[in-house]
């Protein structure tokens, strides 16, 4: 089968044929229908030296996908072929403590799909029955493969209270905009994006008539979330740009005892004055890594059944597979919502 390979440290990846990976007798085969490109994927891409450490080489990338089971192992009493489902890339074990304990997401033997473990920019990917999340009938193939990122945005927003709740977004590239989603459906009663990349501003006003979308090129966020906030701020702040000054913004509009979540990953230490903004404010702060297994993906569907928010418009991109090199670059661009790979 052809996938996309990473195979050394060398920046880039390799379009090349390599087996149909065989399954375990506790395992399914799955024939991949698309995989969208996250962030990390982008990393991997560049080599970047965070991603690297994680990766064990030559590895099949790509995590954020769905597809039909086309073959179940021995075991597997839970998934039938014909199914279509979406892997939870953080691949558990289900025996740790963690696992025991509620806390899948934070395995201790974690195996990540498209890191460590052959993943879906392929024809095919072989997983273990017991991290697949079955897709009920009549959902498309392109609303399966960005379940996973709207986890992400999902478990930003329900990683405390929101409803009646206003909100900040910082950064509202695909994970921004599934963000602004979940506030909305989860009761978030004010909600603002701050965003600089001009298409994104432009895509986010669009879909989100009901949020505040600033440029902090053209406007001052804090001043336009305390003038909007009876100069209170707002009670939660979503960090996912990874951007130093974003981050210490999300402390500078948050209201008294208010919740920051932090999911971008900041390119490496950064200095931060705990006393004024987490001390003297009694906030809250949130590491956000992934999706809770499987409050995140229930919550997701409950969001989906609601109608009040449809995540498919933010794919803005299709590719072939071959095509790989063009759909990463538009992934980088800034211009793009998500961007979906075809084998
Ligand atoms: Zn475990």
């Amino acid at each position: 089968m052809k996938a996309l390979v990473k195979t050394s440290e060398a920046i880039g990846f390799e379009y090349k044929d390599v087996d149909v990976p065989k399954i375990g007798p506790k395992d399914v085969l799955v024939k991949i229908k698309g995989t969208t490109i996250c962030g990390s994927d982008i990393h991997a891409y560049h080599s970047s030296p965070n991603i690297m450490k994680m990766c064990q080489l030559p590895i099949v990338v790509g995590h954020e996908t769905c597809g039909d089971v086309v073959e179940v192992g021995k075991c597997v009493t839970s998934i039938k072929k014909g199914d279509l489902v979406s892997p939870e890339p953080h691949i558990f074990c289900g025996e740790c403590y963690y696992c025991q304990n509620s806390a899948a997401l934070n395995c201790l033997n974690m195996g990540l799909l498209g890191h460590t473990i052959g993943g879906a920019f392929a024809e095919y990917m072989a997983v273990p029955a017991h991290v697949c999340w079955k897709h009920p009938a009549g959902t498309s193939y392109e609303l399966g493969a960005i379940h996973e990122p709207v986890g992400v945005g999902v478990h930003s927003v329900m990683s405390g209270p929101i409803n009646g709740k206003s909100v900040a977004v910082f950064g509202c590239g695909p994970i921004g905009m599934f963000a602004l989603g979940a506030s909305r459906v989860f009761g978030a009663t004010k909600m603002f994006g701050i965003e600089v990349a001009p298409k994104r501003v432009e895509m986010s006003r669009k879909v989100f008539p009901d949020a505040t979308i600033i440029n902090p090129k053209e406007q001052d966020p804090v001043k336009t979330i305390k003038d909007a906030t009876d100069g209170f701020g707002v009670d939660v702040s979503i960090e996912l740009s990874g951007h130093p000054e974003a981050t210490r913004m999300c402390f500078d509009v948050l209201k008294r005892e208010g919740r920051v979540s932090l999911v971008g990953v900041p390119p490496g230490p950064m200095e931060f004055n705990f006393h004024p903004n987490i001390i003297l404010k009694e906030a809250t702060v949130r590491g956000v890594f992934g999706r809770e297994v499987w409050q995140t993906w229930w919550q997701l569907r409950a969001m989906l059944d609601t109608g009040r928010f449809d995540p498919l418009p933010i794919i803005t991109h299709r590719f072939p597979l071959a095509e790989f090199e063009q759909a990463f670059k538009m992934a980088e661009s800034g211009e793009a919502g998500k961007v979906l790979l075809i084998p």
